[in-house]
């Protein structure tokens, strides 16, 4: 019941009710006590998702033309959020460790709230640590990031046994190799986009989200990042 309650609040009617339960004696919840919800003080990112989008596409277009601002990366900015963050957009992104969310989208400390993990796969967790950023931190935009020759996706086309808990992960992906096997060509490319696009439908299953961009606070897309050139592409 409480988490249907929240599901439906509104980030600012969530401190409110912070404020309210603990007040009224009820029992907090783990949202509003949780040290990241001060804000920095001199945040000034009241971006609109669309031009969160535009920061991250241009900060990408610097990373793939090698002209780099490499911002937010100081002493000043350190002491500036170490109060509290404001990011403005959230990443989830494969471990893989060539595609670093901030280096690829050439951004600093406190500008983005990346959750990452072999294969970009929308776990409970992860959409978890996603509602967190949105509701709570106000990023503008989630990306799901795939890459080009994603291990992760390669592994599950092969579907051979895997040691320990990789599986796991594979069998995220799996619904899309089977679909993807009609389709001619690059394999691992069609299974990779189409594994974003399923990651993505799995995010938008949140009500938080799906609030979120309903009422014009949040957009979701997906991006394709290729080894060899730095460049993103957004997912249509
Ligand atoms: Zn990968």
């Amino acid at each position: 019941m409480k988490r249907k309650i929240i599901n439906y609040m509104s980030r600012r009617n969530l401190f409110k009710f912070g404020a309210t339960a603990v007040g009224a004696g009820l029992v907090a919840t783990k949202l509003e006590i949780h040290p990241f919800d001060v804000p920095a003080a001199s945040a000034k990112r009241t971006l609109t998702p669309d031009l969160a989008i535009a920061e991250l596409l241009q900060g990408n277009q610097r990373f793939s033309t090698h002209k780099m601002k490499q911002p937010n990366r100081g002493a000043f900015r350190l002491r500036e959020i170490a109060s509290g963050q404001k990011p403005f957009a959230s990443i989830l992104g494969c471990s893989d460790s060539r595609v670093p969310a901030e280096m690829v989208f050439d951004q600093g400390l406190g500008d983005l709230f990346v959750v990452r993990v072999a294969g970009n796969v929308a776990t409970p967790e992860q959409i978890g640590s996603l509602e967190y950023g949105t509701l709570v931190l106000g990023t503008k935009v989630i990306i799901v990031l795939g890459h080009e020759r994603c291990g992760a996706v390669q592994a599950a086309i092969e579907n051979k046994p895997v040691p320990g808990k990789i599986g796991s992960i594979l069998d995220r992906i799996q619904p899309v190799v089977i679909a993807s096997r009609n389709q001619t060509g690059d394999l691992l490319k069609a299974t990779t986009i189409a594994n974003i696009k399923n990651q993505i439908s799995i995010v938008k299953s949140s009500p938080v989200i799906t609030d979120l961009i309903k009422n014009g606070n949040l957009k979701i897309i997906g991006g394709f990042y290729d080894l060899d050139t730095g460049i993103v592409t957004q997912v249509a």
